[in-house]
């Protein structure tokens, strides 16, 4: 079957397969599986019933009306919610029975409210800032925030059931910041243990902790990119070295091949420029779909790679809004319509989500989560085989 239009393909298998494979890493810690950013750009609904059917207890989302959605869509089990700002939906949040981070002063103060406005019992996990220097709650600001943490409980308001926190440098597991982080995140947890709080769970494990660092398991760990299949340490291995395979394969058919002659300027500014008489193909995904505008290739710099007709190219100049151009090669048999793999598993000698990472100069958690809401998502294996 030939389309000119762009996909992205899920295979659904392979989230479940995944998140297998991090239930057995976790071996005795429960695994929430990070659906944030419409699943790393795989799809929340269909990527977070996958992943539950792989044995993820729990789900985790940064933003609040993902959440809910998943509640909407009917999803049990747990799910934590952890960013979000004074206007946020929190009685929304307690009555979909969602558990919330609690990162700052002000939070705790909202969910008690919340609480009381609701009749319900908030399900809070205090967001501890171990070193990473970003959200949570510091060293200093906890032993302060206690006082009315045990107020809030006393009154039947909240229910302190986590502690956690994230690291800095996971994806480097000798640096020296991921121990230091460890121990300050023990300290913080005993600190809130020793005024009778009951913690269900302790958590700091992301996908590379996960893989690499079976000391910072504790009770639960928080994989995302890997429960899609993809490597969060490149350079030690990649998905296979760790049991995953990727799940998003992107593909698009070529809207035009035409015959071109040597030494003709190719798209914007002609930052490529033909050799020798040859064919170009024009493929109908550009920067707006989430094909970087960094991976343009030209000037000695190879751009993003495809896969087209079983051999490897790259993008031929400048990558537009809507669009980029391929040098075919002279006497290319391709013909509109025939299908252009930007990235998918690897399997078949294409390339990956990794490769145009690199391409582009980024990470591969930017180019899965890049992929726009406009390119239909198409699943695969929606039922367990
Ligand atoms: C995104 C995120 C994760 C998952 O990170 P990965 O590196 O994708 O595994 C875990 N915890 C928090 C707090 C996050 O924001």
């Amino acid at each position: 079957m030939t389309s000119t239009s762009a996909r992205v393909v899920v295979d659904l298998a392979a989230i479940r397969d995944n998140v297998r494979s991090l239930v057995s890493h976790a071996r005795t810690a429960q695994v929430m599986a990070v659906v944030k950013a419409d699943a790393y750009g795989h799809g929340l609904v269909p990527a977070a019933r996958a992943a539950v059917q792989g044995g993820a207890t729990w789900l985790g989302t940064a933003q609040v009306h993902e959440a809910l959605e998943l509640r909407r869509a009917g999803l049990g089990g747990r799910i934590l919610t952890w960013l979000y700002t004074p206007d946020a939906p929190l009685d929304a949040v307690l009555e979909a029975d969602v558990d919330v981070s609690v990162a700052a002063p002000w939070a705790l103060a909202a969910v008690r409210a919340a609480a009381r406005r609701t009749g319900r019992t908030a399900r809070v996990h205090l967001k501890v800032d171990t070193g990473l220097g970003r959200n949570g709650l510091t060293p200093a600001q906890l032993p302060e925030l206690l006082g009315s943490v045990l107020a809030a409980e006393a009154e039947g308001t909240v229910d302190v059931v986590g502690v956690w926190s994230h690291f800095a440098f996971a994806d480097e597991p000798t640096h020296p910041t991921v121990l230091a982080q460890a121990t300050v995140f023990r300290e913080m947890v005993a600190l809130v243990e020793s005024q009778g709080v009951a913690l269900e769970v302790r958590h700091l494990a992301n996908s590379a902790a996960t893989l690499t660092n079976a000391d910072v398991h504790f009770d639960l760990v928080r994989p995302g990119l890997a429960v899609y299949g993809l490597s969060p340490v490149p350079q030690l291995g990649g998905p296979e070295a760790f049991g995953l395979r990727p799940a998003m394969t992107v593909d698009a058919g070529l809207a035009t091949v035409k015959p071109i002659g040597a030494g003709h300027g190719v798209s914007y500014a002609h930052a490529y420029t033909t050799t020798e008489d040859t064919v170009l193909g024009v493929v109908p995904m550009g920067y707006a779909d989430g094909v970087p505008r960094h991976a343009s290739g030209g000037s000695g710099q190879p751009g993003g790679p495809v896969l087209v007709g079983g051999r490897r190219l790259t993008v031929a100049g400048r990558v537009c809004m809507d669009q980029f151009v391929l040098d075919l090669g002279p006497g290319a048999r391709e013909v509109a319509g025939d299908r252009v793999e930007l990235f998918g598993t690897g399997a078949d000698g294409g390339p990956t989500a990794e490769d145009w990472a690199r391409a582009a100069g980024t990470i591969s958690y930017e180019i899965v989560t890049r992929m726009a809401p406009r390119i239909p998502r198409t699943y695969l294996h929606e039922e367990e085989a």
